[in-house]
């Protein structure tokens, strides 16, 4: 069971320990970050459906990649495609 602290986002302190954050970073270690991700999978999913508002089209995103490098709109093509029969 991880718990993640969101309160903790504005005062840079680790959201999965409470440890003080060096960089502007969301957790203080590559292990608080794992579980980071691992919570944020279980919470929204291993993917999250992104729809391109210029286009309509949807996109698959790895939560992960979300987490990580942030969503960036001109990135959205490299995913692959989010098929309508599928659920979110
Ligand atoms: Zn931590």
């Amino acid at each position: 069971m991880i718990t993640v602290n969101f309160e903790n986002t504005d005062k840079d302190l680790c959201v999965i320990c409470d440890k003080p954050t060096i960089t502007s970073k969301m957790t203080c270690s590559d292990n608080c970050h794992k579980k980071f991700v691992e919570f944020c999978e279980g919470q929204y999913g291993i993917s999250k459906k992104v729809v391109d508002q210029t286009t309509g089209i949807s996109y698959k995103v790895p939560t992960k990649d979300i987490i990580e490098k942030g969503l960036r709109w001109k990135d959205l093509t490299n995913y692959p495609r989010w098929e309508e029969n599928e659920v979110a």
